[in-house]
């Protein structure tokens, strides 16, 4: 049974822990690196944590633009790209949709997001969508940092299409 690290927000090993990083939830190897990339790490994951609510609220949204003025080039980047979505489409249900009507956004949030984060958001959130294929267009050429995708299982043609909240008889 490992440990969260939020840092590097992996799962690692206890021994990769210090009795102090234990309590604080940062391993040994992110506990060694210079302040302001951890610092900088540390925000990135906070963004990214923002970017999977279910409700991005006017607060949030505040913090995001101050971040527009931060010091590290990556922190203005993102929260510059998430500053749209978070003001046009503060809620997740459905934001994969009404972002099909907005393909510019799309774009910048496919291609100027850390690498990773946008997909990892539409890994987690996009599945149900009829075609996720086409959010996922412009990946293989706009992130060559990505590892390989792993193809997964093929989908069941007639396993029906149903949002998260479907399922709990809420719906739009
Ligand atoms: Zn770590």
């Amino acid at each position: 049974m490992g440990h969260f690290c939020y840092i590097c927000q992996r799962v690692r090993a206890n021994e990769r822990f210090s009795g102090r990083g234990h309590r604080d939830h940062v391993c040994k190897d992110c506990a060694r690196l210079p302040r302001e990339t951890r610092k900088e790490l540390e925000i990135l994951s906070e963004l990214e944590r923002m970017l999977h609510q279910s409700h991005i609220s006017e607060r949030n949204q505040d913090r995001l633009l101050s971040l527009t003025q931060h010091p590290a080039p990556k922190v203005v980047r993102t929260a510059t790209v998430l500053l749209e979505p978070a003001r046009s489409y503060p809620f997740r249900r459905r934001r994969l949709v009404r972002l099909r009507r907005n393909p510019d956004l799309l774009r910048r949030l496919i291609t100027e997001l850390p690498a990773g984060m946008w997909e990892g958001y539409v890994g987690r959130y996009g599945d149900s969508l009829e075609d996720p294929g086409e959010l996922l267009r412009g990946f293989d050429s706009g992130l060559p940092d990505l590892p390989p995708e792993d193809p997964g299982p093929e989908p069941d043609p007639d396993e029906p299409i149903c949002w998260e909240d479907c399922e709990r008889g809420v719906l739009d």
